[in-house]
């Protein structure tokens, strides 16, 4: 995208192409104009689409270029915090409203692939959150009683047959959860595209909005193009947010994450490593991440920025890492390499937005937007339709606020993964 060979990598490579769309050219009308082409922006105009409402997407530059399109295509149930803390971040309401809906968030988007027939890869094999370590098995027994005691297909295994379905002896353990798996990101957001331009979303690219206004009881949207009037706003921009609501971005720390996709894997490597192609990642603090895609490439990928300094630093830790991980695989060549922006807020936890009367947003996801934005994007969709209100959205309304020392926590997040991993390519 954008000929930036660092932005998409392997996705942009193996995705179908999006539904061809044009800037916007003109002044039309619509009942919700919906901001950004990714996976809130998508399902909501897709839900609200097959509902009847006439809905115009505006995406700033192509579908899927924010974190839709960059991302390691983990389909996860739940969040970061634990199940047992949300109800004490947020109240046991919105906590227990919460949890429920993110465990079960990944059916909504194995649905709506079955629906559409989106081709993305998708894998239901489950996730393994392997651990590090006696400290890192004491989190993950406790994450799986947490999720056990609610009913979750969740189960800790053994070193043993954790090396098994990894191909490492690397671990002390890991989490199974049969609820998530994973996907190719891209082809699932452009396929969201083609199903919502089926269901009459008018797709717009290449349209920022840069201004909004009201104009007798409407809302008008800007862009460089034209205008949309409409009754409603989404607001789905959330890390790549930029021009009319830069507060989004602003609200969250951006860690930056790369991944390496590999050449794809010869047969025998294929039986050993992830033969059961769930999607992995560990519990250490600068956490690693891998997954096979569909034609056999091993997808690595950690903390960090592959710019300037970080571009080969961050090569020579992951190629050292993989040959210590997986010594079978040799020195295999790495195939593509991207890099992209999480947006972390500072409890860890996803934001509702009202930032006007009916101009309504999620964002926030920390690293977790595959099922959480897919089925807050069908919310926003059920809140507009009138049959959710908004005392009972997943999360509580909230103004966006600026966390003390952003820009210098992004800086050291980009620093500090350069420094653990020149340190860590040298052991
Ligand atoms: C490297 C990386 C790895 C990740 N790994 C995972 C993972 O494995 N699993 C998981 O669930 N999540 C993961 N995530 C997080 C996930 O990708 C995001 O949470 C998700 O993409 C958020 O979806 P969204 O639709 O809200 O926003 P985005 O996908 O970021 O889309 C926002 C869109 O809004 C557009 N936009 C911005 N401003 C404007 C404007 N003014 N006008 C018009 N359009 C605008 C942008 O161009 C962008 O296309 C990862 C993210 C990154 C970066």
């Amino acid at each position: 995208m954008l000929n930036d060979p660092r932005s998409h990598g392997l996705w942009e490579k193996t995705a179908p192409p999006p539904p061809l769309t044009r800037p916007l050219d003109g002044d039309v009308l619509a009942d919700v104009v919906v901001v950004g082409g990714g996976y809130t922006g998508l399902s909501s105009a897709l839900h609200l689409a097959e509902a009847g409402i006439k809905v115009v997407l505006l995406e700033a530059n192509e579908i899927g270029f924010g974190g839709a399109g960059r991302n390691v295509g983990l389909i996860n149930a739940g969040m970061w915090v634990m199940p047992e803390d949300l109800p004490g971040v947020l109240g046991p309401v919105y906590g227990e409203r919460l949890l429920e809906l993110l465990g079960e968030a990944p059916k909504l988007v194995m649905a709506l692939i079955e629906k559409h027939r989106i081709a993305c890869e998708l894998e239901r094999n489950g996730t393994l959150h392997c651990a590090v370590g006696p400290e890192g098995l004491k989190e993950i027994e406790e994450r799986a009683r947490q999720w056990g005691k609610r009913g979750a297909p969740v189960i800790v295994l053994d070193a043993d047959e954790t090396a098994r379905r990894v191909g490492s002896s690397a671990y002390a353990g890991a989490l199974l959860d049969m609820r998530a798996g994973t996907l190719q990101p891209l082809a699932y957001v452009r396929g969201l595209a083609h199903a919502g331009s089926k269901a009459g979303v008018v797709i717009h690219t290449g349209s920022r909005v840069t201004a909004t206004e009201k104009n007798g009881g409407r809302w008008i949207v800007r862009t460089a193009g034209g205008n949309v009037s409409a009754d409603w706003i989404i607001v789905a921009t959330d890390a790549y947010s930029t021009g009319h609501w830069e507060q989004v971005r602003n609200e969250q720390v951006h860690l930056p994450y790369f991944n390496f996709a590999t050449v794809p894997l010869g047969d025998h490597l294929r039986k050993s490593v992830l033969p059961g192609r769930e999607g992995a990642w560990d519990t250490k603090d600068i956490l690693s991440s891998f997954r096979m895609d569909q034609a056999g490439r091993l997808v690595f990928g950690s903390v960090g920025a592959l710019r300037n300094t970080g571009l080969a630093i961050h090569k020579n830790w992951a190629r050292r890492s993989l040959r210590k991980l997986f010594p079978q695989l040799g020195d295999i060549a790495f195939e593509s390499e991207w890099y992209g922006k999480i947006g972390m807020t500072d409890n860890a936890l996803p934001r509702f937005h009202r930032f006007a009367p009916n101009v309504v947003g999620f964002s926030g996801y920390n690293g977790r937007g595959i099922a959480p934005g897919t089925v807050f994007g069908k919310i926003l969709s059920d809140h507009i339709l009138g049959r959710v209100f908004e005392a009972d959205l997943p999360l509580p309304l909230t103004d966006p606020s600026e966390p003390g020392f952003r820009a210098l926590k992004e800086m050291w997040y980009e620093a500090g993964a350069q420094a653990a991993h020149f340190v860590g390519a040298r052991r």
